[in-house]
């Protein structure tokens, strides 16, 4: 008779998954019913296995749970945390480029923790006040001096974490500031390198700590295609998540804060919506070509 066990797909290579379960590790085969169903399996799938060996540590993956979201870059599942990741300076901060990631975290209905990184240099909070201002958590640290790990870390707890951002501004960094063992390399040079292997690296996820309470960090991060062409106009004011209580008092249920009278986002324009945030929005709209 075989036990089986629920756990989290920690790693995937060749057919081979492992998963950790009750604080242990299992080398899985997946079963044939989801190469029928045209189902892989991905890192950070709740599955259900049949062990085959407790010795061994060997099972069967049989059953994946529902996923409630997944990334495609990387492939990954049931993400309860997107850090999007910027810095002060080098490169610069560039406030529509963080707008656009946030829209990606809605897009996805994942939860965006704003990191900005880099935090040794000369900046000014008033910056990042608008994403304050319009709910989004958000921390600061030196990826390079492990400052404010802590407070990020503390955010990442009980979590399956993952990093975005644009390149430079010290995702991989940060990753091995808070997992040292991982190694990953940094730097502009290692990201190019790393571009030309893409087919052939595979992502893990690694816990944080020592027990699976403290959560989880995927070693890659993702999210660096920054398409939205395929939503509309509609779907993009609902991603501006400070536009969505107050699109209620809009004159038309269908506006979308640009040119239409008795606009409710337009009038809080310098209270509640951030000038620079609506700029951003515009110009996304502008890129919006289906409706
Ligand atoms: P990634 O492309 O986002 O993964 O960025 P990297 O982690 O490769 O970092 C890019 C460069 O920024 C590297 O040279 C890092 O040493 C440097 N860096 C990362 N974090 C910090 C930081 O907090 N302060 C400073 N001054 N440099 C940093
Ligand atoms: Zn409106």
């Amino acid at each position: 008779m075989t036990v089986d066990k629920h756990g989290l797909i920690i790693k995937g290579v060749g057919g081979a998954y492992t998963v950790l379960a009750d604080e242990k590790r299992y080398v899985c085969n997946a079963r044939g019913v989801f190469r029928n169903t045209k189902t892989t399996p991905l890192i950070g799938d709740k599955v259900i296995i049949a062990i085959t060996s407790e010795e061994k540590k060997l099972g069967t993956l049989h059953t994946i749970k529902p996923r409630k979201n997944r990334l495609r870059r990387p492939p990954v599942s049931n993400l309860d945390q997107v850090i999007i990741t910027v810095a002060t300076a080098q490169p610069s901060f560039n406030a529509g480029l963080l707008d656009r990631f946030l829209c990606l975290a809605e897009l996805e209905g994942i939860p965006a923790l704003i990191c900005v990184n880099k935090a040794d240099k000369n900046f000014s909070d008033e910056s990042f006040l608008p994403y304050i201002n319009a709910g989004y958590p958000l921390v600061y640290t030196v990826a390079t001096e492990s400052r404010g790990l802590d407070d990020l870390r503390m955010r990442m707890v009980g979590k399956i974490n993952v990093f975005a951002g644009p390149s430079g501004v010290g995702k991989s960094s940060l990753i091995n500031a808070l997992m040292p063992k991982l190694n990953l390399e940094t730097g502009a040079l290692s990201i190019k390198l790393d571009r030309g292997k893409h087919t052939t690296r595979h992502s893990e996820i690694f816990m944080l700590g020592k027990s699976e309470s403290e959560g989880f960090c995927v070693d890659t991060p993702g999210f660096t295609s920054l398409d939205i062409d395929t939503i509309n106009k509609r779907e993009l004011a609902g991603l501006f998540r400070e536009f969505v209580p107050l699109a209620a008092g809009c004159r038309f249920a269908d506006c979308v804060h640009h040119q239409e009278i008795g606009c409710a986002v337009k009038a809080e324009i310098g209270g509640a919506v951030n000038p620079e945030r609506y700029e951003s929005y515009i110009k996304m709209l502008g890129g919006i070509i289906n409706g």
